[in-house]
């Protein structure tokens, strides 16, 4: 029987914020606020500090910044909240979102980060915006040119504290925050909850009222995503190693272009893998051999670029590669049911390269989860780089 449980949702009305909120929220699309706006907004707006635990997709920012808006918008014009983010990515999207709420609030945002230009920030900060975000570098450097004063300060955000503090960034934070009264209402808000990050909260928080979220999955939820940080050149053999190191009864691999999946076919085979491709210029009678090769299980891999796979019909995938990263995040989502379907769990790997970070960023958005990154020793990226200037340094110990 379907019910329509919608109704047993609260609503935006329900929440205790100003009209002229509702009104923005209302421009903005939006018809009911998410769990976790719906669980930290009325507990923010009673002043209460905050930990909320959620990440990025969830509406987690309208969660904070509608209090902001709701409490700034009364009373003096100085800069009265902070919100702290650990990339100018984040900083951006903070300020974007309150714009968007504070359409019909008389309120100010400044966004404050490195690698642009003072003047334009410190004129902004001088003159007491209402509201700065600013990632804790640069906030540190107008600190120290003495173009900020916190002195009114009433409410302080640390967003992606996780992630901040991942960045090395605690010291900054303390230093910011010894500038703020003490008497403030704080939230802090990370996707995950490790012990560095609670000592955190019992430093800077006072009896934290704590709202956590599940994760929101549009994608099959028996899926397991993980991205692989991998240069490019090493995708190949990323991929060899993987299907020759475990057992993977059938999988589908995705690259960009033709001459990607043919080349990824080659080498697959030269490896002793059994592979076919499926792309716009195999004919047929190949496709539709390959295809029967892959049903009954004569190959267990199947390369295809995007276009080859619309209308493909295979079920009983246990693993979606993708050799490329989707250009658009519905390919993603789209790639991705094609495993996990009729309850049988499955895996999709992206193949992550270091121009690719941006795009995987996007799909997170879009898919409303961080999708966990999977290091393989002498293929990620990140470790191969710091192995090799660690190399550099003459540093022995850790140039394993
Ligand atoms: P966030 O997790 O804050 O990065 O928000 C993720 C996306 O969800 C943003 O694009 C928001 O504009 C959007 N969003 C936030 N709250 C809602 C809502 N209640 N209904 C629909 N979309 C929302």
């Amino acid at each position: 029987m379907m019910t329509d449980d919608t109704t047993q949702l609260p609503t935006f009305d329900s929440l205790g914020l100003a009209p002229e909120l509702l009104d923005a929220i209302r421009d903005a699309g939006y018809e009911r606020p998410t769990p976790i706006q719906a669980d930290a907004i009325p507990v923010a707006l009673k002043g209460r500090d905050l930990i909320g635990l959620a990440q990025t997709g969830t509406g987690k920012t309208a969660s904070f910044t509608l209090p902001i808006l709701n409490r700034l918008m009364h009373g003096p014009r100085r800069t009265r909240a902070l919100v702290l983010t650990p990339t100018r990515e984040l900083c951006l999207q903070v300020e974007e979102s309150v714009r968007k709420y504070s359409k019909y609030a008389p309120l100010d945002v400044i966004p404050v980060f490195g690698g642009v230009s003072y003047e334009p920030q410190e004129k902004a900060l001088r003159s007491g915006v209402d509201i700065v975000v600013a990632t804790p570098g640069r906030l540190i450097d107008q600190l120290d040119r003495r173009n900020v004063d916190f002195s009114y300060l009433e409410m302080l955000v640390l967003d992606e504290a996780d992630r901040m503090l991942d960045m090395g960034f605690a010291p900054q934070l303390q230093r910011i925050v010894e500038q703020i009264p003490r008497y403030r209402q704080t939230m802090l808000f990370s996707a995950t909850m490790p012990p560095e990050v609670e000592a955190l909260g019992r430093k800077y928080l006072r009896r934290p009222v704590v709202v956590q979220v599940g994760r929101r999955s549009q994608a099959a939820s028996t899926v397991t995503h993980a991205v692989y940080p991998v240069r490019k050149e090493r995708k190949t053999d990323l991929l060899v190693d993987l299907l020759t190191k475990s057992h993977h009864d059938s999988v589908l691999v995705f690259t960009r272009t033709k001459h990607g999946a043919d080349k990824v076919e080659r080498e697959l085979t030269r490896h002793g893998i059994p592979t076919a491709a499926m792309h716009a210029d195999k004919s047929q009678p190949a496709r539709i051999r390959a295809l029967e090769d892959f049903r009954t299980g004569a190959i267990r891999v199947l390369v295809a670029t995007d276009i080859a796979q619309r209308g493909l019909d295979i079920d009983g995938i246990s693993h979606v590669i993708n050799f490329d990263v989707p250009q658009a995040p519905e390919d993603y989502v789209h790639r991705i049911g094609r495993t996990g379907r009729a309850a049988s769990t499955g895996d999709a790997y992206t193949f992550m390269s270091p121009d690719e970070i941006g795009m995987v960023r996007t799909i997170e958005r879009v898919i409303g989860q961080e999708i966990p990154r999977i290091s393989v020793p002498g293929f990620d990226f990140g470790t191969v780089a710091a192995t090799a200037a660690a190399a550099a340094h003459g540093d022995a110990a850790t140039a394993v």
